[in-house]
Protein backbone atom coordinates (compact mmCIF):
# COMPACT_ATOMS: atom_id res chain seq x y z
CA UNK A 1 0.00 0.00 0.00
CA UNK A 2 1.20 3.38 -1.06
CA UNK A 3 2.44 5.56 1.92
CA UNK A 4 2.64 9.48 2.14
CA UNK A 5 6.01 10.30 3.71
CA UNK A 6 7.55 13.27 4.95
CA UNK A 7 10.88 14.14 5.63
CA UNK A 8 12.57 16.97 7.62
CA UNK A 9 15.12 18.67 5.72
CA UNK A 10 18.25 19.02 7.86
CA UNK A 11 19.85 22.57 7.65
CA UNK A 12 23.01 23.81 9.09
CA UNK A 13 24.37 27.12 7.95
CA UNK A 14 21.59 27.28 5.22
CA UNK A 15 22.80 24.34 3.42
CA UNK A 16 21.48 20.82 3.50
CA UNK A 17 22.90 18.16 5.35
CA UNK A 18 23.77 15.03 3.59
CA UNK A 19 21.43 13.34 6.21
CA UNK A 20 18.57 14.80 4.17
CA UNK A 21 19.31 13.17 1.42
CA UNK A 22 20.01 9.36 3.12
CA UNK A 23 16.56 10.39 4.32
CA UNK A 24 15.21 11.07 0.87
CA UNK A 25 16.84 7.63 -0.06
CA UNK A 26 14.45 5.91 2.61
CA UNK A 27 11.57 7.19 2.09
CA UNK A 28 11.59 6.15 -1.97
CA UNK A 29 12.28 2.60 -0.40
CA UNK A 30 8.95 2.26 1.63
CA UNK A 31 7.18 5.18 -0.20
CA UNK A 32 5.32 2.32 -2.06
CA UNK A 33 4.91 4.46 -5.08
CA UNK A 34 3.51 6.76 -2.39
CA UNK A 35 4.18 10.71 -2.46
CA UNK A 36 7.51 12.22 -0.83
CA UNK A 37 6.97 15.28 0.93
CA UNK A 38 10.36 17.55 1.99
CA UNK A 39 9.58 20.10 4.66
CA UNK A 40 12.44 22.86 4.77
CA UNK A 41 12.60 25.70 7.19
CA UNK A 42 14.38 29.28 7.08
CA UNK A 43 13.92 32.75 4.73
CA UNK A 44 16.45 30.67 2.34
CA UNK A 45 14.55 27.85 2.45
CA UNK A 46 13.49 28.25 -1.68
CA UNK A 47 17.24 27.86 -2.35
CA UNK A 48 17.46 24.48 -0.87
CA UNK A 49 14.53 23.37 -2.82
CA UNK A 50 16.15 22.44 -5.97
CA UNK A 51 18.49 19.59 -4.32
CA UNK A 52 15.71 18.17 -2.13
CA UNK A 53 13.92 17.63 -5.63
CA UNK A 54 16.80 16.21 -7.05
CA UNK A 55 17.20 13.20 -4.68
CA UNK A 56 13.52 12.39 -4.73
CA UNK A 57 10.99 14.70 -2.55
CA UNK A 58 7.67 15.07 -5.24
CA UNK A 59 6.57 18.23 -2.78
CA UNK A 60 8.32 20.62 -0.84
CA UNK A 61 6.76 22.81 1.40
CA UNK A 62 8.89 25.77 2.41
CA UNK A 63 8.22 27.49 5.73
CA UNK A 64 10.03 30.75 5.21
CA UNK A 65 9.62 32.82 8.76
CA UNK A 66 13.02 33.74 9.44
CA UNK A 67 12.56 32.86 13.33
CA UNK A 68 13.67 29.05 11.85
CA UNK A 69 16.98 30.56 9.97
CA UNK A 70 18.55 29.42 13.48
CA UNK A 71 17.46 26.25 15.56
CA UNK A 72 15.38 26.61 18.33
CA UNK A 73 13.13 24.12 19.73
CA UNK A 74 10.22 26.43 20.27
CA UNK A 75 10.14 27.77 16.67
CA UNK A 76 11.09 24.21 15.01
CA UNK A 77 8.35 22.64 16.86
CA UNK A 78 5.91 24.63 16.17
CA UNK A 79 6.32 24.76 12.33
CA UNK A 80 6.99 21.14 11.99
CA UNK A 81 3.83 20.16 13.64
CA UNK A 82 1.92 22.42 11.43
CA UNK A 83 3.65 20.95 8.29
CA UNK A 84 2.44 17.16 9.89
CA UNK A 85 -0.99 18.75 10.33
CA UNK A 86 -0.90 20.24 6.98
CA UNK A 87 0.71 16.79 4.87
CA UNK A 88 -1.02 13.87 7.17
CA UNK A 89 2.08 12.00 6.39
CA UNK A 90 1.76 8.26 7.14
CA UNK A 91 5.56 8.13 7.58
CA UNK A 92 8.23 10.86 8.97
CA UNK A 93 11.69 10.71 8.92
CA UNK A 94 14.36 13.13 10.06
CA UNK A 95 17.70 12.49 10.91
CA UNK A 96 19.08 11.49 14.19
CA UNK A 97 20.97 15.01 14.67
CA UNK A 98 20.55 17.68 16.82
CA UNK A 99 18.25 19.01 15.06
CA UNK A 100 16.03 15.99 14.98
CA UNK A 101 17.03 14.50 18.61
CA UNK A 102 15.29 17.64 19.87
CA UNK A 103 12.60 17.93 17.39
CA UNK A 104 11.23 14.51 16.99
CA UNK A 105 10.35 13.41 20.24
CA UNK A 106 8.92 16.51 21.52
CA UNK A 107 6.35 16.68 18.06
CA UNK A 108 5.89 12.54 18.50
CA UNK A 109 4.43 13.27 22.40
CA UNK A 110 2.31 15.99 21.38
CA UNK A 111 1.07 14.02 18.14
CA UNK A 112 0.51 11.17 21.13
CA UNK A 113 2.62 8.62 18.79
CA UNK A 114 5.55 6.49 18.89
CA UNK A 115 9.29 7.24 18.37
CA UNK A 116 11.81 4.88 16.48
CA UNK A 117 15.10 6.66 17.32
CA UNK A 118 18.39 6.21 15.97
CA UNK A 119 18.07 3.69 13.21
CA UNK A 120 20.76 2.39 11.28
CA UNK A 121 18.50 1.38 8.39
CA UNK A 122 15.17 1.00 6.91
CA UNK A 123 13.97 -1.97 4.47
CA UNK A 124 10.51 -2.67 3.51
CA UNK A 125 9.13 -6.44 4.20
CA UNK A 126 6.23 -7.67 3.18
CA UNK A 127 5.07 -4.13 2.93
CA UNK A 128 5.70 -3.49 6.33
CA UNK A 129 8.30 -0.80 7.52
CA UNK A 130 11.25 -2.87 9.07
CA UNK A 131 13.64 -0.15 11.22
CA UNK A 132 17.05 -1.46 12.99
CA UNK A 133 18.73 0.30 15.41
CA UNK A 134 21.70 -0.32 17.84
CA UNK A 135 21.24 -1.26 21.52
CA UNK A 136 24.22 -1.52 24.59
CA UNK A 137 25.99 1.15 23.01
CA UNK A 138 25.82 -0.83 19.95
CA UNK A 139 26.45 -4.19 21.42
CA UNK A 140 23.56 -5.59 19.25
CA UNK A 141 20.84 -4.55 16.96
CA UNK A 142 17.28 -4.66 17.41
CA UNK A 143 14.40 -4.46 14.72
CA UNK A 144 11.26 -2.64 14.75
CA UNK A 145 8.05 -2.21 13.23
CA UNK A 146 5.41 0.43 14.40
CA UNK A 147 1.92 -2.17 14.03
CA UNK A 148 -0.49 0.79 13.68
CA UNK A 149 0.06 5.06 14.01
CA UNK A 150 2.23 7.07 12.01
CA UNK A 151 5.75 5.62 11.31
CA UNK A 152 7.82 8.15 12.47
CA UNK A 153 11.78 7.40 13.17
CA UNK A 154 15.27 9.62 12.99
CA UNK A 155 18.00 8.20 10.86
CA UNK A 156 21.73 7.85 12.10
CA UNK A 157 23.44 9.67 9.14
CA UNK A 158 25.94 8.13 6.88
CA UNK A 159 24.22 4.49 7.11
CA UNK A 160 21.68 4.39 4.48
CA UNK A 161 23.13 5.59 1.01
CA UNK A 162 21.82 8.72 -0.27
CA UNK A 163 20.89 8.27 -3.57
CA UNK A 164 21.92 9.34 -7.09
CA UNK A 165 20.59 13.00 -7.73
CA UNK A 166 18.81 13.38 -10.92
CA UNK A 167 19.50 17.40 -12.00
CA UNK A 168 15.82 17.20 -13.97
CA UNK A 169 13.97 16.25 -11.42
CA UNK A 170 10.93 18.96 -10.37
CA UNK A 171 9.13 19.07 -7.20
CA UNK A 172 5.84 20.68 -6.54
CA UNK A 173 6.23 23.79 -4.39
CA UNK A 174 4.18 24.75 -1.94
CA UNK A 175 4.86 27.76 1.03
CA UNK A 176 3.12 27.39 4.32
CA UNK A 177 2.94 30.33 6.58
CA UNK A 178 3.56 29.57 10.41
CA UNK A 179 3.32 32.75 12.59
CA UNK A 180 4.51 32.51 15.99
CA UNK A 181 3.01 34.19 19.45
CA UNK A 182 5.63 36.81 20.22
CA UNK A 183 5.78 34.88 23.66
CA UNK A 184 5.76 31.33 22.47
CA UNK A 185 9.55 31.70 21.19
CA UNK A 186 11.44 31.15 24.61
CA UNK A 187 14.85 31.25 23.55
CA UNK A 188 17.30 34.01 21.35
CA UNK A 189 20.02 32.39 19.40
CA UNK A 190 22.42 36.03 19.62
CA UNK A 191 25.56 34.38 18.61
CA UNK A 192 27.38 31.42 17.47
CA UNK A 193 30.57 30.12 18.50
CA UNK A 194 32.04 27.47 15.81
CA UNK A 195 34.25 24.54 17.51
CA UNK A 196 34.53 22.36 14.10
CA UNK A 197 37.03 19.59 13.84
CA UNK A 198 39.10 21.86 11.17
CA UNK A 199 37.43 22.58 8.40
CA UNK A 200 35.58 18.92 7.93
CA UNK A 201 32.60 18.17 9.92
CA UNK A 202 33.02 15.31 12.08
CA UNK A 203 29.69 13.46 11.77
CA UNK A 204 29.78 14.14 8.22
CA UNK A 205 33.75 13.48 7.23
CA UNK A 206 34.14 10.37 5.03
CA UNK A 207 37.43 9.68 6.80
CA UNK A 208 38.35 10.16 10.79
CA UNK A 209 41.74 10.23 12.44
CA UNK A 210 41.27 9.82 16.02
CA UNK A 211 43.67 10.27 18.57
CA UNK A 212 43.45 9.08 22.30
CA UNK A 213 45.76 9.58 25.71
CA UNK A 214 48.32 8.00 23.83
CA UNK A 215 48.71 11.10 22.11
CA UNK A 216 49.91 12.53 25.47
CA UNK A 217 49.24 16.25 24.95
CA UNK A 218 47.15 18.75 22.44
CA UNK A 219 50.67 19.14 20.82
CA UNK A 220 50.40 15.47 20.34
CA UNK A 221 47.40 16.00 17.99
CA UNK A 222 49.71 17.81 15.31
CA UNK A 223 50.73 15.09 13.39
CA UNK A 224 47.13 13.47 13.37
CA UNK A 225 45.53 16.56 12.03
CA UNK A 226 48.47 16.39 9.24
CA UNK A 227 47.73 13.02 8.44
CA UNK A 228 44.15 14.01 8.55
CA UNK A 229 44.64 17.18 5.63
CA UNK A 230 46.32 14.94 3.92
CA UNK A 231 43.65 12.47 3.17
CA UNK A 232 41.01 15.55 3.47
CA UNK A 233 39.13 14.21 6.52
CA UNK A 234 38.43 15.52 9.99
CA UNK A 235 40.14 14.96 13.50
CA UNK A 236 38.70 13.24 16.31
CA UNK A 237 39.31 11.96 19.70
CA UNK A 238 38.32 9.65 22.95
CA UNK A 239 37.05 11.13 25.85
CA UNK A 240 40.41 10.16 27.46
CA UNK A 241 41.64 12.37 25.32
CA UNK A 242 39.22 15.24 25.89
CA UNK A 243 39.36 14.72 29.56
CA UNK A 244 43.14 14.90 29.72
CA UNK A 245 42.55 18.23 28.32
CA UNK A 246 44.04 17.24 24.69
CA UNK A 247 41.40 18.71 22.59
CA UNK A 248 37.70 20.43 22.44
CA UNK A 249 35.11 18.22 23.78
CA UNK A 250 33.43 19.26 20.28
CA UNK A 251 35.72 15.73 19.07
CA UNK A 252 35.18 13.04 21.30
CA UNK A 253 33.03 10.16 19.38
CA UNK A 254 31.75 7.73 21.25
CA UNK A 255 28.66 6.84 23.63
CA UNK A 256 28.65 10.18 25.27
CA UNK A 257 30.08 12.23 22.17
CA UNK A 258 29.72 12.02 18.60
CA UNK A 259 28.38 8.42 16.39
CA UNK A 260 30.41 8.40 13.28
CA UNK A 261 30.44 5.84 10.36
CA UNK A 262 33.23 7.54 8.27
CA UNK A 263 34.49 5.23 5.36
CA UNK A 264 38.09 5.16 7.29
CA UNK A 265 38.54 5.56 10.76
CA UNK A 266 41.90 5.89 11.72
CA UNK A 267 42.93 5.07 15.93
CA UNK A 268 46.07 6.34 17.36
CA UNK A 269 46.99 5.49 20.70
CA UNK A 270 42.98 4.80 21.75
CA UNK A 271 42.62 1.23 23.76
CA UNK A 272 39.29 0.44 22.70
CA UNK A 273 36.84 1.09 25.82
CA UNK A 274 33.04 -0.05 24.89
CA UNK A 275 32.09 3.96 24.93
CA UNK A 276 34.45 5.00 22.02
CA UNK A 277 33.63 1.47 20.13
CA UNK A 278 29.90 2.67 20.63
CA UNK A 279 30.74 5.96 18.48
CA UNK A 280 32.77 4.39 15.91
CA UNK A 281 32.23 0.56 15.55
CA UNK A 282 30.07 1.01 12.66
CA UNK A 283 33.19 2.54 10.10
CA UNK A 284 33.71 0.92 7.03
CA UNK A 285 37.17 0.10 7.53
CA UNK A 286 38.70 0.56 10.89
CA UNK A 287 42.76 1.13 11.21
CA UNK A 288 44.37 0.79 14.79
CA UNK A 289 47.57 1.92 15.68
CA UNK A 290 48.62 1.21 19.24
CA UNK A 291 51.85 0.51 20.89
CA UNK A 292 50.35 -2.26 23.11
CA UNK A 293 49.13 -5.27 20.72
CA UNK A 294 46.56 -6.91 23.26
CA UNK A 295 44.97 -3.01 23.08
CA UNK A 296 41.08 -3.89 22.56
CA UNK A 297 40.87 -1.88 19.64
CA UNK A 298 42.80 -4.50 17.85
CA UNK A 299 39.63 -6.69 18.27
CA UNK A 300 37.45 -4.51 15.55
CA UNK A 301 39.97 -3.02 13.68
CA UNK A 302 40.41 -4.50 9.80
CA UNK A 303 43.88 -3.63 10.03
CA UNK A 304 45.83 -3.28 13.18
CA UNK A 305 49.50 -1.48 13.28
CA UNK A 306 51.52 -2.49 16.92
CA UNK A 307 53.90 0.82 17.41
CA UNK A 308 54.43 4.21 18.55
CA UNK A 309 52.25 6.91 16.70
CA UNK A 310 54.49 9.32 16.93
CA UNK A 311 56.42 7.47 14.16
CA UNK A 312 53.58 5.38 12.47
CA UNK A 313 51.45 8.67 11.96
CA UNK A 314 53.89 10.67 10.09
CA UNK A 315 55.24 7.97 8.04
CA UNK A 316 51.78 7.19 6.78
CA UNK A 317 51.06 11.35 6.01
CA UNK A 318 55.05 11.08 3.97
CA UNK A 319 53.25 7.95 1.83
CA UNK A 320 49.76 10.09 1.24
CA UNK A 321 51.33 12.63 0.19
CA UNK A 322 53.23 10.65 -2.72
CA UNK A 323 49.35 9.18 -3.75
P1 LIG B 1 43.35 4.87 27.41
O1 LIG B 1 42.35 3.83 27.76
O2 LIG B 1 44.22 5.37 28.48
O3 LIG B 1 44.22 4.29 26.22
C1 LIG B 1 45.37 4.92 25.71
C2 LIG B 1 45.97 3.95 24.70
O4 LIG B 1 47.07 4.59 24.07
C3 LIG B 1 46.51 2.67 25.33
O5 LIG B 1 45.93 1.56 24.67
C4 LIG B 1 48.02 2.73 25.05
O6 LIG B 1 48.57 1.46 24.78
C5 LIG B 1 48.07 3.62 23.85
N1 LIG B 1 49.33 4.36 23.67
C6 LIG B 1 50.00 5.08 24.62
N2 LIG B 1 51.08 5.68 24.05
C7 LIG B 1 51.08 5.33 22.74
C8 LIG B 1 51.94 5.64 21.63
N3 LIG B 1 52.99 6.47 21.76
N4 LIG B 1 51.64 5.10 20.43
C9 LIG B 1 50.59 4.25 20.27
N5 LIG B 1 49.73 3.94 21.29
C10 LIG B 1 49.99 4.49 22.49
N6 LIG B 1 35.17 7.24 26.02
C11 LIG B 1 35.11 7.68 24.75
O7 LIG B 1 36.11 7.64 24.01
N7 LIG B 1 33.96 8.23 24.26
C12 LIG B 1 32.83 8.34 24.99
O8 LIG B 1 31.82 8.85 24.51
C13 LIG B 1 32.86 7.85 26.34
N8 LIG B 1 31.75 7.89 27.10
C14 LIG B 1 31.82 7.35 28.36
C15 LIG B 1 30.64 7.30 29.13
C16 LIG B 1 30.68 6.74 30.39
C17 LIG B 1 29.41 6.69 31.18
C18 LIG B 1 31.89 6.22 30.90
C19 LIG B 1 31.93 5.59 32.25
C20 LIG B 1 33.04 6.27 30.14
C21 LIG B 1 33.03 6.84 28.88
N9 LIG B 1 34.18 6.90 28.10
C22 LIG B 1 34.09 7.33 26.82
C23 LIG B 1 35.53 6.60 28.65
C24 LIG B 1 36.04 5.22 28.30
O9 LIG B 1 35.59 4.28 29.24
C25 LIG B 1 37.58 5.22 28.30
O10 LIG B 1 38.04 5.65 29.56
C26 LIG B 1 38.21 6.12 27.24
O11 LIG B 1 37.65 5.83 25.98
C27 LIG B 1 39.71 5.85 27.20
O12 LIG B 1 40.31 6.73 26.30
P2 LIG B 1 41.64 6.31 25.56
O13 LIG B 1 41.45 5.04 24.81
O14 LIG B 1 42.12 7.49 24.82
O15 LIG B 1 42.67 6.16 26.79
Amino acid sequence: MSKNVLVLADVREQKLRNVSFEALAAARMVAEGGQITAAVFGSFAKDLVDPLAHYGADRVITVLNPELDQYTTDAYFQAFKKVIEHVQPDVILTGHTAVGRDVSPRVAARLGTGLISDCTNVELVNGQIVFTRPIYAGKAFVKKVVKDGIVFATLRPNNIAAGEPDGNRTAQVEELQVDFAPDSLRTLVKDIVKKSAGGVDLSEARIIVSGGRGVKSAEGFKPLQELADVLGGAVGASRGACDSGYCDYALQIGQTGKVVTPDLYIACGISGAIQHLAGMSNSKVIVAINKDPEAPIFQVADYGIVGDLFEVVPLLTEEFKKL
